[in-house]
Parts: C-alpha cells; sequence; structure tokens
C-alpha cells in the first residue's frame, strides 16, 4: 500500500507526520472559464502588508496585474470590442481591424482579445515606452506603428494617429474601428460595471475610506468614483499625479494647461519621466465623468515611486510597474493624513515585468 511504501522510504506513516504539514489554501477560483477573456477580471484585493504595519492602516491594492493580458486595460479593451460587437459595428472573423493610440497596456490587451476573438490590431504608441511592450505586441501578431512623442495638438500624436489610420477605411467603422479609449464611454463602464463592484464586494460591502490613484484615460478613476461614492457615503477619492501631467491643477484648481498654450509649461511629453501610463495634459472624456466626485490629489515624483518600488520588493516580495508605485507612494500619503484605522485602496495596474527596460 501507499502508507508501506512511504514508511519504507521514511519510516513513518504519511498520516502521523512528526512535524504539522503545511496547509495549501484552497484554490481562489473553482469554477472553469471559457477562454482568455474568462481569465479577465475577479481579481484579489491585497492587503499590503508593510505599508500598512508603517501606517496603522489597512491599505489594500486591487492586483490587476493578475488579469491574463497583464493589466488592468484587459477589461476596457474588452468591454470596448464587447460594445462594438452589441452595437452590429464588429462581428469576428469579418476581417475587421481594431485601432488604437496607446502607451502599451490598452494595445496589448486590444492584440491578445483581437486574437482570441478574431481580428486584426494595429496599435500607434509613442517610441519612447518600455521596449518589452513592443516586444508583445508583435509577439501578440498585432501591427505596431511608433511614432514620436509630440503634443496631442499634432496629427502625428500617436491617439490622433490611429484615428486617421481606422477612418482610412472611409466610414465603414466594420471595415477599421477606432477604439478610441480616451473618450469611449465602454472604458469608463467597465469599471463601473465590474471593478467598482468587486471593490465593494471585497470590503464587505463598502467598508473602505478613501480611494487612491492616477490616471491615464481617467476611466477607473471616474468609474471606481461614480460607482463607490454613490453607495459609501463617507469615501474620500484622491488622484496620484505623476511629473508633468495637468490633472493635478484640474482636480486641485480646475485649471490645467490648454494644448495651445505656447510658454510656461512643459507638456507631459516634454518632461522626463519613468513613470508610464498615467498623467496627461488634457480633460479627456473618461476623467471628466468623475472628475467633480474626486477629493483632491497629489503630486508624486520619479524619485519616490521608484523608491516605493524597491521598497515593496524588499519588504513584500511585489514587483510593481510604475503607476502601481506611484499610487502606493500616495496611498501611504493619503494614510498618514487620515491617520491610523482607516481601509484605503489602490489600484496595482501591472507587473514591473513590463517596465524591466526603463522604469525598473
Ligand atoms: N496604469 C497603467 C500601467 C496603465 O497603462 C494605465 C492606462 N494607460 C493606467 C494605469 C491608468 O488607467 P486609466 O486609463 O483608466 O486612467
Amino acid at each position: 500500500s501507499t502508507g508501506a511504501l512511504f514508511y519504507y522510504f521514511y519510516g513513518s506513516t504519511p498520516d502521523a507526520p512528526t512535524t504539522p504539514l503545511t496547509t495549501i489554501p484552497p484554490a481562489r477560483n473553482s469554477t472553469v472559464v471559457e477562454g482568455v477573456d474568462g481569465l479577465i477580471g475577479n481579481t484579489p484585493l491585497m492587503k499590503i502588508r508593510s505599508l500598512s504595519e508603517a501606517t496603522g492602516c489597512t491599505i489594500l491594492g486591487k492586483a490587476e496585474f493578475m488579469n491574463p493580458g497583464g493589466s488592468s486595460k484587459d477589461r476596457v479593451a474588452l468591454n470596448i470590442i464587447r460594445s462594438a460587437e452589441e452595437q452590429g459595428i464588429l462581428t469576428p472573423h469579418k476581417g475587421s481591424t481594431v485601432f488604437e493610440g496607446t502607451v502599451g497596456s490598452t494595445g496589448i490587451s486590444i492584440a491578445m482579445i483581437a486574437r482570441a476573438k478574431g481580428y486584426k490590431a494595429w496599435i500607434v504608441m509613442p517610441d519612447d515606452q518600455a521596449q518589452e511592450k513592443y516586444q508583445l505586441l508583435e509577439k501578440l501578431g498585432a501591427h505596431v506603428q511608433k511614432v514620436r512623442p509630440v503634443s496631442i495638438i499634432d496629427k502625428n500624436q500617436f491617439v490622433n494617429l490611429a484615428r486617421v489610420q481606422a477612418s482610412r477605411f472611409g466610414d465603414d467603422k466594420r471595415v477599421g474601428y477606432f477604439a478610441d479609449q480616451f473618450e469611449n464611454e465602454a472604458n469608463f463602464y467597465a469599471h463601473y460595471q465590474a471593478t467598482g463592484p468587486e471593490i465593494y464586494q471585497q470590503t464587505q460591502g463598502g467598508h473602505l475610506d478613501a480611494l487612491v490613484l492616477g490616471a491615464g484615460t481617467g476611466g477607473t478613476l471616474s468609474g471606481l468614483t461614480c460607482y463607490l461614492k454613490a453607495r459609501v457615503a463617507h469615501l474620500k477619492v484622491f488622484l496620484a499625479d505623476p511629473q508633468g501631467s495637468g490633472l493635478y491643477n484640474k482636480v486641485k484648481y480646475n485649471t490645467m494647461y490648454a494644448p495651445t498654450e505656447k510658454e510656461g509649461t512643459r507638456r507631459r511629453h516634454q518632461v522626463d519621466t519613468v513613470v508610464e501610463g498615467i498623467g496627461v495634459n488634457r480633460l479627456t472624456r473618461n476623467f471628466d465623468l468623475g472628475r467633480r466626485l474626486v477629493d483632491d490629489a497629489y503630486r508624486v515624483t520619479d524619485e519616490e515611486a521608484v523608491k516605493m518600488s524597491r521598497f515593496l520588493v524588499r519588504e513584500d516580495g511585489l514587483f510593481l510597474g510604475s503607476s502601481s508605485a506611484v499610487n502606493c507612494v500616495a496611498a501611504v500619503r493619503v494614510a498618514r493624513q487620515l491617520g491610523p484605522g482607516h481601509v484605503i485602496v489602490t489600484l496595482l495596474n501591472d507587473s514591473g515585468q513590463r517596465h524591466l527596460t526603463k522604469f525598473w
């Protein structure tokens, strides 16, 4: 028998261990999902031990890096494509191409879902992002078009160019569809209808005091803010803004550098920064949807973000990307402002693996 064999090799029986066995926790999710899109969302909410201990607060990070495409943008890409399908614009396997202007994460998510659903992906990106993003996009079969980082008023800016490329097919969106994450409300709704309810449930019915995160398109910030503030009356929301972004000013003073403003301001693309994915200098539809409900904002420097990322690896074994590090810096500041005993939720958007050649 197995017991006798075990005894022969190990000198004891398996049901009578001399030291207690380590227990392996049960699987988080025991149901079968279908396809890569079945892996999107339902991410864990993780207590960040080091930051919680240091502040006396409970600091929780939504582990969005666990999505199959490696970031929270999987939710957005899936919802944008699904809503275009529901409107009858996109039909799988009919030769349609999805175009997007992105600094990377959304492109990777679109490329992955396009493959899974039978579309082509054409991704326009600034050429100063971490190298592994371009490599990943190419491996996923996307067409990658790199452009110089320029202002939004320039027709060669990556978002503008993606829109123009899609319109090369005339008015037929069924052939060339521009995903338009900055303006497309399907981005907001991905978070309003899924990420927000998940956080609400994971905090036992909204037991949280503050929400802290940065904004690129603003879809995450607005979607979560609108969903959670409607249910948690005392909730405070804080923007975490990186170097060179104008969103801090928009939240604090309701002014932002207009794209046509001539002097005195450096645009996001002109600021030398290692933080990717958050911070812009214009008011996008998805940011606008929730910005009036944002209570306050914090500026976070690259240096602080880098230090935080190294700290989290050392203390928690948590290897994060740059925007997650910015979020964690701001989460600690909010904890210090509110004082011990509060529950603070932030977003861990992607892993450091996608930032090896730049941030790391
Ligand atoms: N973190 C990363 C890594 C991202 O790529 C993005 C989106 N560009 C964000 C954060 C910000 O999310 P949102 O676009 O919803 O503001």
